[in-house]
């Protein structure tokens, strides 16, 4: 997995897929994000990080961390974009 912590917020990260432990807080807390209100269902059965009513920003985020917040964004060429001078220019090699 690669999983790079972007530079300017220490809490937000660019990953290529869903990181079972939180880089941040070592917490298995890292759940899908979802926007919004949540359905009761989904509140109880706590398989979602939940935003809240204010989106991130530029972008709302892939997957939350439950414990700490961290901010995960799937690696996709959008994503990128959407981050634009959030992220550096190069990303290290594969
Ligand atoms: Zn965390």
């Amino acid at each position: 997995m690669n999983c790079n912590p972007i530079p300017e917020r220490e809490d937000w990260f660019i990953t290529d897929r869903k990181p079972t432990i939180c880089p941040r807080c070592k917490k298995k807390e890292v759940k899908k994000s979802v926007f919004g209100m949540p359905s009761r269902e989904d509140y109880y059965e706590a398989k979602y990080h939940f935003q809240g009513c204010i989106p991130d920003f530029p972008k709302p985020r892939t997957w939350g961390c439950c414990n700490c917040d961290a901010a995960f964004y799937k690696d996709t060429p959008r994503n990128r974009a959407a981050l634009g001078g959030l992220t550096p220019r190069q990303w290290p090699k594969d």
